[in-house]
């Protein structure tokens, strides 16, 4: 796995009076792409550079972000442990996760911290040098993937002699919303960056990105955060039949696969925002996360 090349921008349908395009980055040439490939690449020169040869990282038992760690530590022939809150899993995501040969470690969630110190610790005391990735690729490298995926955009702009008004994705950690922000101050943007949170609510889930931000850029103008819970559907995973609609929908009309837990849940989001701030004839941006093994979860579960 080498530098991915720019992710594709095109134009899908209109909502509501918008002209609405989408970036692909499900499409990354690596393991279902998604988010988590771009971060993920970022971490792995690190471990490159550093001369590692143990993995750690943490997540649920879907968990995106496992898949793509535990396929990026295999394929350099690094052992890989995964934290993990779910013992038992049928995602597909889990079972890719168990094919790459990562071992993984369940605990219950208050246990977390302590159960990364003591592998971490294992790993050492048998002569290895392990690095920690935290979960979904969170931090100031996470956050670069995407301060380097604006420049992406940017070009798209200037190519094509159009400017987007909006940028809607969805939102978990924050990670993805604090890179593309920080795209926005380097180049002093003023579109607006709408996270749709799929979990967390207000004011934690601003407030993380806030401080992704910060931590990055050294400052951190509130103004141009806009984390929005209102779509969050009672929690993580949860979906309700607008979503299922949407997802079923995108796949048929524009062939498009998206998950109920982030970009269909976001994508349906950014639909209901539109309507509800009566926002017409502006350019929107859906950047695609990835997520389609869940998506591929879905479509069994409700068939
Ligand atoms: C992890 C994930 C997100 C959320 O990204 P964050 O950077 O954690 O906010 C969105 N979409 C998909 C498909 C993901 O796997």
């Amino acid at each position: 796995m080498e530098i991915f090349q720019p992710t594709q921008i095109y134009k899908v349908e209109c909502l509501n009076g918008n002209t609405v395009y989408i970036k692909r980055d499900d499409l990354l040439p690596y393991s279902f792409g998604g988010n988590k490939a771009r971060k993920a690449s970022l971490f792995f020169k690190e471990i490159e550079v550093g001369g590692y040869n143990a993995v750690v990282t943490y997540g649920s038992g879907g968990s995106n972000h496992c898949r793509i760690v535990a396929n990026m530590a295999a394929e350099r022939k690094l052992i890989c442990h995964i934290i993990s809150p779910d013992t038992e899993s049928n995602s597909l995501n889990r079972r890719m996760v168990e094919m790459f040969g990562a071992k993984i470690t369940s605990c219950a969630v208050d246990k977390v911290a302590d159960t990364i110190d003591n592998v971490i610790n294992s790993l050492k005391k048998c002569g290895l040098k392990p690095y920690f990735i935290p979960g979904g690729g969170h931090g100031n490298i996470g956050t670069h993937a995407y301060d380097l995926a604006y420049d992406e955009i940017k070009q798209y702009e200037f190519e094509n002699k159009l400017t987007f008004d909006f940028i809607f994705f969805a939102s978990g950690t924050g990670t993805t919303h604090a890179g593309l922000v920080c795209g926005l101050e380097r180049y002093g943007d003023k579109k607006q960056i709408v996270g749709i949170s799929i979990a967390r609510k207000n004011p934690r889930g601003k407030q993380v990105v806030l401080n992704s931000i910060t931590d990055y850029l050294g400052y951190c103008n509130e103004d141009h955060v806009n984390f929005d819970d209102n779509y969050i559907c009672g929690g993580y995973g949860l979906h309700n039949t607008f979503i299922d609609h949407t997802i079923c929908r995108m796949m048929i009309e524009h062939g498009i696969p998206l998950d109920s837990t982030y970009t269909g849940k976001a994508y349906a989001g950014m639909e209901q925002y539109l309507k509800e701030h009566r926002i017409c004839g502006k350019n929107i941006l859906f950047i695609h996360t990835g997520g389609t093994p869940i998506f591929c979860d879905w479509l069994v579960s409700n068939t």
